[in-house]
């Protein structure tokens, strides 16, 4: 049986559930994989990606703070990796010396957050304007929502994101200033890295209600919540963290590897808790 040779790569590397999460990816589709952890750093990343390869790796994933370096270090890119200029995910073949840059996250959180509320004709506000907000917005984009509504705390950043956009062919609106906007906000989508050492706040009221869906891109390892579903609370009982774009941002990944869509029906327990 052929051996796929895959790993992650990024800096630091040691938290990563990836390892575990593709080996139940190759226990559930019958495929024999080799996937290591690699912590690498950024000086040494162009020649790694390239040993790897050529010394006969599949594929790659890969985390911070690789994501914008791979896009460019790969011979050949996807529209979508063209568009935000960053890559999660490198394929080779082994007749072929090139490099295959690809980005999952976006349809890896479309895949988990249609599962849990509407997208199409909704209102979707959100917070954060770094690389995971550049990274899901075409995704969000091809599902027609109403308005993606933009909210960062450096408002200069804004503007740039939204020029990036300029010539993404959607029938919605993209909004960069939610002071005067009235309408209901369906889905706030957490973009940001807020909260990570204390409680998440934000620095302005917003239009929330208890029909209001919340989805953290972040997420806990055990059945905590994250600061920002603690502070979603007081609007809502519906939320989500990450977990599931993490499950289905991998499984799109190990499909363009292997050929082979996996079950993406995992739980948090289901992975090893160190
Ligand atoms: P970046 O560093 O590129 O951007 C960070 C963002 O957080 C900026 O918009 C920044 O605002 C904002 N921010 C940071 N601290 C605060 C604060 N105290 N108050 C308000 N805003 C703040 O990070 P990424 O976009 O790469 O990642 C963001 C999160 O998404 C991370 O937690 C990451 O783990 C998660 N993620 C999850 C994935 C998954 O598979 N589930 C995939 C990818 C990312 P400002 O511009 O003002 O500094």
């Amino acid at each position: 049986m052929t051996e796929y040779r895959l790993g992650v790569i990024g800096d630091p590397i040691d938290h990563s559930l990836s390892p575990q999460i593709h080996n139940l990816f190759a226990e559930q589709t019958n495929l024999k994989i080799d996937y290591q952890p690699y912590r690498v750093l950024s000086e040494n990343l162009n020649s790694f990606v390239k040993d790897f390869f050529e010394s006969g790796g599949d594929g790659l994933n890969v985390t911070l703070p690789h994501k914008i370096q791979c896009s460019q270090i790969a011979t050949s890119t996807s529209p979508i990796v063209d568009l935000i200029g960053a890559a999660n995910t490198l394929k080779s073949t082994k007749k072929s010396k090139d490099i295959f840059a690809e980005s999952t996250d976006g349809n890896g959180l479309i895949q988990d957050l249609q599962e849990k509320s509407k997208i199409g004709s909704a209102n979707i506000l959100i917070l954060g304007a770094g690389g995971s907000a550049l990274s899901i917005i075409p995704s969000i984009a091809d599902c027609l929502p109403k308005n993606i509504l933009l909210d960062n705390r450096s408002q200069e950043k804004i503007q740039p994101l939204i020029e990036r956009f300029n010539n993404l062919t959607i029938n919605n609106s993209i909004i960069d200033n939610i002071d005067h906007f009235e309408d209901d906000i369906d889905i706030v989508i957490n973009a940001t890295s807020a909260g990570f050492s204390g409680a998440f706040n934000w620095y302005r009221d917003l239009n929330l209600s208890k029909k209001t869906f919340f989805y953290d891109l972040s997420y806990t390892k055990d059945n905590s919540k994250t600061p920002f579903l603690n502070w979603a609370i007081q609007y809502s009982d519906n939320y989500s963290d990450g977990f599931g774009m993490l499950i289905n941002q991998a499984a799109l990944s190990y499909e363009l590897w292997t050929g082979i869509m996996p079950g993406t029906t995992i739980n948090k327990s289901d992975l090893i808790n160190d």
